[in-house]
């Protein structure tokens, strides 16, 4: 059986980095431009770094530290808990069913994620502020209004919660 190998993932970014001593002619680092004399170096994204200069764009911590992968995206080299922060999704909105970006603000109820301007009443569209009363029915929000009519109506599953 051939064995699987591993791809690298698109949806997280990940490039390897690869600590390695320096042989042959000496490297320039990409980071600050200097020759590379330490005993071990970075490569990564094809070039070459001192352990110093592969640093984190938003945190600036030493990315040969904290493992052996870093992120990029948008000309930012990151570390994982950063990219993800920036670039990773919360999940898909439950109303609307598209892909959170993990930066963006949410609402949540029970598992469901939503993004701000989706959650509002499914029936009426009433946007709900903060101290309202929502309901979930059938993973539906609703309102009181329409809640408490659709209970009346028997519109609801009642075996259903
Ligand atoms: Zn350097
Ligand atoms: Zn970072
Ligand atoms: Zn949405
Ligand atoms: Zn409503």
């Amino acid at each position: 059986m051939p064995s699987c190998t591993m791809h690298g993932d698109v949806a997280t970014g990940g490039v390897p980095m690869l600590s390695v001593q320096p042989k042959g002619k000496q490297k320039g680092c990409a980071g600050c431009n200097r020759k590379i004399k330490d005993r071990y170096l970075l490569k990564a994204l094809d070039q070459y770094w001192h352990e110093d200069c592969l640093k984190c764009a938003c945190c600036d911590c030493r990315l040969g530290e904290v493992g052996s992968t870093l992120y990029t995206k948008a000309n930012l080299i990151l570390c994982r808990r950063d990219y993800l922060r920036l670039f990773g999704t919360t999940g898909n909105c439950a109303a609307c069913s598209k892909l959170i970006p993990a930066f963006e603000m949410v609402m949540r109820a029970r598992d469901n994620v939503y993004h701000l301007d989706c959650f509002a009443c499914q029936l009426c569209n009433q946007r709900f502020c903060v101290g309202d009363k929502f309901f979930l029915k059938n993973n539906m929000i609703l309102c009181q209004m329409d809640y408490e009519e659709g209970q009346l109506n028997g519109t609801f599953d009642s075996h259903v919660q």
